[in-house]
């Protein structure tokens, strides 16, 4: 296994594409440390689950990306008990659909704090170590929306096009210390953030919901077919490799061909 002995930190990995990470990582050996929201009693099957399955340390910290102080304290929180942080994957993420003159303000400040700065957050409490044991690799989910824009998601877009200015100023301060930083950026993939804004996109355009998968979502990937978590799970993995050092600031579409058009 190629990430034995290393320590992940996967942010909302309590669902979706965070949780194919997690696996995909703990999979590959290395111990993780997940965080999101959800019920108790799931969320700890989940971790019992991936420390059964896979033979490694998997803990919870329920921080509030929207809060730095609780993303600090659980970055610490890993580096106590886990050793060291070695990999982080911000991946947190929420999505809000609206016409910007209606865009709740607050849904604005969410959005901006959980998909933006939330990774400032992560990746400044987290950098130290990983400057200091000259290795690391920094992943952050970023989309397709950090590449082109879509109507009605003001605050998401804007918050992805952030992250990935962000990578790639983090990529050049930590070239010289074996830490990598790069984006994955998916077109639509099957999980339950995008299963949630399909109400939203209805209201906003008018449409019925097979309209919406259709001729909103899927009209935008070539492919005509969702990228799975799994297949998004698996380009992590690869960037975590040595395979991959030489690979840094760079932004990775994974999209059925969506950012070629
Ligand atoms: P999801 O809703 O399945 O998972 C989001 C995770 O973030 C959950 O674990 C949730 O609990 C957690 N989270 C939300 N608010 C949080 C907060 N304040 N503090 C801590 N955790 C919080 O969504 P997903 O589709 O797996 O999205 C994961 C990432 O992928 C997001 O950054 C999203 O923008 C990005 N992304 C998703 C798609 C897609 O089509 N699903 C496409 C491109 C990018």
């Amino acid at each position: 296994m190629s990430l034995t002995s290393r320590n992940a930190v996967v942010t909302g990995s309590t669902s979706g594409i965070g949780l194919a990470i997690a696996r995909a990582l703990a999979k590959e050996g290395a111990n993780v440390l997940i965080n999101g929201f959800g019920e108790a009693g799931s969320i700890e099957k989940e971790r019992s689950g991936i420390e059964s399955e896979f033979g490694v340390t998997c803990l919870y910290d329920g921080a509030d990306m929207t809060r730095p102080a609780e993303i600090a304290a659980m970055v610490q929180n890993a580096e106590a008990r886990l050793g060291s942080v070695d990999i982080l994957v911000n991946n947190a993420g929420i999505q809000f659909v609206s016409p910007i003159e209606d865009f709740p303000i607050e849904k604005w400040d969410q959005i901006i704090a959980i998909n933006m700065s939330s990774v400032f957050h992560a990746i400044r409490a987290a950098t130290p170590g990983m400057k200091a044991r000259k290795w690391g690799r920094i992943i952050n989910t970023a989309s397709a929306h950090s590449l082109v824009a879509s109507p009605f998601k003001s605050a998401y877009v804007t918050a992805k096009h952030g992250v990935a200015g962000l990578n790639k100023t983090v990529a050049l301060e930590l070239a010289t210390f074996g830490v990598t930083s790069n984006c994955i950026s998916p077109g639509y993939v099957w999980t339950p953030l995008v299963e949630k804004q399909i109400p939203d996109t209805m209201a906003a355009r008018g449409l019925t919901r097979d309209e919406v998968i259709n001729n909103v979502l899927l009209s935008a990937q070539p492919t005509k077919q969702f990228v799975t978590v799994e297949q998004v799970a698996a380009l992590a993995v690869f960037l975590c490799s040595d395979a991959a050092s030489q690979i840094t600031g760079a932004n990775f579409s994974m999209d059925g061909g969506w950012t070629a058009a």
